[in-house]
């Protein structure tokens, strides 16, 4: 029996949803059932458990907590945020266009170019932040939108329910990738998005333990069409990678508390740096997504990205660093750092990558949960080893 989360405040359903009661032992935590299958009584039943792939209570109870946590009516777990956004995509066939925020995962860029491109599903590129822009950028055949906001690495906004009003009066569907906010900091599907979706290898996990994708939406008869089709490509998340995701879960709001306190310090402190040119963070009031961050969302986040002054050697700026780690991925309980125009972001021409912001001096910071004042010494000595 799922438990009923209506009317429990957030962090009640964090630690109460999706909780899975195993006639009779009381266990407090979701099992893990390891099965591929289940015994039937006879046949031509229609019994709920059949096979893993089609359901499994372990799945299955996560599932049911991302649904509440996004305040929706079903949710999907998938083997990686990936995954997730294959099955998303799915839903559309030849010949629809999909319109993609400018700032989107690299990874989302490559899945549309390289692959859903090759079955006839067209997309294109529009500055979702400026609603004159995007409107232009629709076309008769524009059947869907995916939105990131903040979006990566520039932190970027996009007014979700200005953008979704603007989508729906052109018939299509509202997609977004929730990955950098968590439901904990927002909750597009209240602000007018049709599909929710996430890369929970990144905070919803938390701990850079796992790979996992979530998706959450409120209509009925999508949730069925998305249900045909995780059963029918089969990118289910794994029971023990569930138990895994829910046990992450269940700390979210304390997490991201500690997360956005840290990440706050550090954006201020490095925007009074001398060496720091810039700073990129929607929870400074002088950001340009400020006031639709804070309409939109509980706060700025815990992604800070910053541009050293172009006379500092930034070679020398990741191996002076000894707390934080230089690595891909974001949001787990340690402080990560990457290099966007090396890193996440070197498949883009360095001309069109300058263009949009991304230049070599940029840096950008996952703010962990450690000491804010242990990350900002360490931040502050290796920023000195580039003079
Ligand atoms: C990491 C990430 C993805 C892809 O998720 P995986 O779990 O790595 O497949 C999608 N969107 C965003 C915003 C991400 O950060």
């Amino acid at each position: 029996m799922e438990s009923d989360m209506s009317g429990m405040r957030f962090s009640t359903a964090l630690i109460h949803g999706g909780v899975y009661e195993d006639g009779g032992t009381g266990a407090v935590n979701v099992p893990i059932y390891q099965t591929s299958t289940y015994a039937q009584e006879n046949i031509g039943g229609s019994p709920k458990w059949e096979y893993t792939r089609t359901g499994n209570p372990t799945r299955a109870a996560l599932e049911s907590l991302i649904a509440a946590l996004e305040e929706g009516s079903a949710g999907f777990a998938f083997a990686s945020g990936l995954a997730a956004e294959t099955a998303v995509l799915s839903l559309f066939a030849s010949g629809d266009h999909i319109l993609l925020s400018e700032n989107v995962y690299g990874g989302t860029f490559r899945l549309m170019d390289k692959v859903f491109r090759n079955f006839g599903i067209t997309f294109s590129l529009a500055d979702t932040t400026n609603p004159g822009a995007f409107e232009a950028a629709f076309t008769p055949a524009t059947k869907a939108i995916l939105i990131e906001s903040p979006a990566n690495p520039l932190l970027t906004v996009t007014d979700i329910a200005a953008a979704a009003d603007i989508a729906h009066r052109h018939g299509a569907t509202v997609i977004v990738d929730n990955t950098f906010m968590t439901p904990y900091l927002q909750r597009p599907l209240t602000l007018g998005a049709d599909i929710v979706l996430h890369s929970a290898t990144k905070y919803l996990g938390g701990h850079s333990d796992l790979v996992a994708g979530l998706v959450a939406v409120r209509d009925a008869s999508l949730a069925e069409r998305l249900a045909f089709i995780q059963n029918s490509t089969g990118g289910v998340l794994a029971p023990f990678d569930s138990f895994l995701l829910i046990r992450g879960i269940r700390t979210l709001a304390v997490r991201m508390d500690r997360h956005t306190r840290n990440a706050e310090k550090i954006a201020r402190h490095l925007a009074a740096h001398p060496a720091v040119k810039k700073v990129y963070y929607p929870g400074l009031e002088s950001a340009p997504g400020y006031e639709v961050q804070r309409r939109q969302a509980k706060n700025g986040g815990a992604m800070v990205s910053f541009e050293l002054a172009p006379e500092r050697d930034i070679r020398k700026f990741f191996p002076a660093l000894r707390v934080v780690t230089l690595a891909e991925s974001l949001g787990g309980v340690e402080s990560l750092v990457c290099h966007p125009a090396t890193m996440t972001h070197a498949a883009i021409p360095k001309e069109t990558r300058e263009a949009i912001g991304i230049t070599d001096g940029l840096i950008r910071l996952s703010v962990g949960i450690e000491d804010a004042d242990d990350l900002i010494a360490d931040l502050d000595a290796a920023i000195e080893k580039t003079a």
